[in-house]
């Protein structure tokens, strides 16, 4: 592309995956130039708000996608520099060892991963510290082998919650300190609301922007471009190298060339971008672009002790993997669980649109909110497609067996505890949070667009590091895996591409 502005690097979307692989690249001095959507997340009253987060939306995308039954929803899906990550829980924990090798379920069988859990971990550290992870080892016999401690102890318990460990403890249940990206205090100054869902406006959550977008900022070679859309990938002639993209920034549309591409637009936005970038798609002699969508199997699960009141504020510091590794009878895992983010009366309101504020409010002093979440299985019939430029996400669900299982053991240990009432409810199919799988890892071009560092087959200089490379979605949260791949790629395309 003669004339045009030329980088080595153009990374597209700078949430977890293009923020964290661009800090990791920073320093190799190569003239990166990240490509983002959206704005910063700037402050104001609605931020600390759950009426206008929860109730109002506020901060979701003026845009919408089609389901499988071709009905048009707006997604949870957040355009903001930092990406999803400005809304996210801050849980930062690793996959277990056992997330990388095939896993028998009921509903079938996992693929395992083209690399183990040892290869990973020395970027599992790197990611910890980049993110200033706060947690403790000691807690969960599902931990894996960690080279170092993590950097900080584990955020406090708050009293309220401390009294739910204890009462976990004694029905045989074993909770650990959730791994969090967390400055519980600059958090708290801001507003007492928990940070879970809640958008981080630069008070204290360590997410994509303020540890990875700011932290590739500080080299010279940075640059970050918000309000900046990439429509489409251009290829080279020969049809193998990506040339460019060509982007609609401040409303301008330009062509930007560059020596490598780094997607990072998100799992549904990158397949999306991948299949509207030429006729079958780039990246796609494997037909496997899209496909594989998965977003984890997960249920609120509401604990009420009409006698005890819960008072914290933040809540979200205990999780349980007793059920992770396996059913608590030998039987097939069923996943993992931990506290939500306090659920309060005017979140609570979203659900039970009827029920008064006033009543949830007596309600939710008396309940803990827990958060159960499963395996989502690889199925090529789960899948992002592209229909008249429109996202159309045909989300299949699978392993519920699995699930449900999960949601009926922790009931059963709950009501043991002494909460005689179990409410659950599945989260909706517009929450994609966990979003993965769709343009993923593998060792066989015919089944997997990208090899084990990311790069696709198909084109030499193109990557794609965000949740879209996930063979198969474990039972935890998502994002430290990401991170930490993210960093891998970022050393290898140092070592071997600059
Ligand atoms: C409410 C909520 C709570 C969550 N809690 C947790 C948690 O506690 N722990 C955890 O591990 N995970 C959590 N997650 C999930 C986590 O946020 C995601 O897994 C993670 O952000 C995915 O990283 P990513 O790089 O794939 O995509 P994202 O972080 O979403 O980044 C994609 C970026 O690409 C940009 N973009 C999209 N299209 C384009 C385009 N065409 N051109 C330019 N830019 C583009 C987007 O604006 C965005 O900035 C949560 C998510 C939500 C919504």
């Amino acid at each position: 592309m003669p004339n045009q502005e030329t980088v080595d690097v153009l990374v597209i979307g700078s949430g977890m995956g293009g923020a964290t692989f661009s800090a990791g690249l920073a320093p190799s001095g190569a003239k990166i130039l990240i490509l983002e959507r959206g704005e910063r997340l700037l402050d104001s009253e609605a931020a600390r708000d759950a009426r206008a987060i929860f109730q109002r939306g506020v901060f979701r995308p003026r845009e919408s996608w089609l389901d499988g039954a071709g009905q048009a929803f707006n997604p949870g899906n957040y355009y903001y520099v930092g990406g999803n990550t400005k809304l996210y829980g801050a849980v930062l924990i690793r996959n277990r060892a056992q997330d990388f090798e095939p896993i028998s379920y009921r509903e079938g069988t996992t693929t395992g991963w083209p690399f183990n859990y040892d290869e990973l971990e020395p970027w599992y550290t790197r990611a910890e510290k980049l993110f200033r992870v706060r947690g403790a080892q000691d807690f969960d016999r599902t931990e894996p082998r960690h080279s170092a401690p993590y950097p900080f102890g584990p955020v406090p318990d708050e009293p309220a919650i401390a009294k739910v460990r204890e009462r976990m403890t004694r029905v045989g249940l074993n909770p650990f300190p959730l791994p969090l990206g967390l400055d519980l205090d600059k958090w708290l100054k801001r507003a007492k609301t928990p940070w879970d869902a809640f958008p981080d406006t630069g008070c204290g959550k360590m997410d994509a922007e303020s540890c990875g977008v700011n932290e590739a900022l500080r080299h010279p070679n940075v640059e970050l471009r918000t309000n900046a859309r990439v429509e489409r990938l251009l290829v080279e002639p020969d049809g193998k190298r990506i040339a460019g993209a060509e982007v609609v920034a401040n409303g301008e549309r330009q062509k930007i060339a560059a020596r490598f591409v780094v997607l990072a637009a998100g799992a549904v936005n990158s397949a999306a971008l991948l299949l509207r970038s030429r006729e079958g798609g780039l990246a796609n002699r494997s037909d496997a672009v899209g496909r594989h969508f998965m977003n984890h199997n997960c249920s609120a699960v509401l604990s009420i002790d009409p006698v005890t009141v819960n008072d914290s504020i933040y809540q979200k510091t205990l999780g349980i993997n007793d059920f992770y590794l396996d059913d608590g009878k030998g039987g097939p895992p069923l996943g993992n669980i931990q506290l939500l983010g306090r659920v309060t009366a005017p979140i609570l309101k979203t659900s039970l649109r009827l029920a008064p504020e006033w009543t949830l409010g007596l309600m939710s002093r008396r309940t803990v909110d827990w958060y159960a979440m499963s395996e989502d299985l690889p199925n090529p019939e789960s899948r992002v497609t592209v229909e008249g430029g429109q996202i159309r996400l045909d989300w299949k669900r699978s392993n519920w067996a699995a699930h449900a299982g999960l949601v009926k053991a922790f009931r059963e240990r709950l009501r043991a505890a002494g909460y005689p009432i179990v409410l659950s409810q599945p989260f909706d199919r517009r929450t994609p949070s966990h979003q993965c799988g769709t343009v993923r890892v593998g060792l066989d071009p015919s089944t997997s667009p990208l090899d084990p560092f990311c790069r696709a087959f198909d084109h030499p200089n193109l990557f794609v590091v965000d949740a879209s490379f996930l063979p198969t979605s474990a039972a935890v949260n998502p994002s430290l895996t990401i991170a930490a791949q993210a960093l891998r790629v970022a050393d290898h395309v140092a070592k071997h591409d600059l």
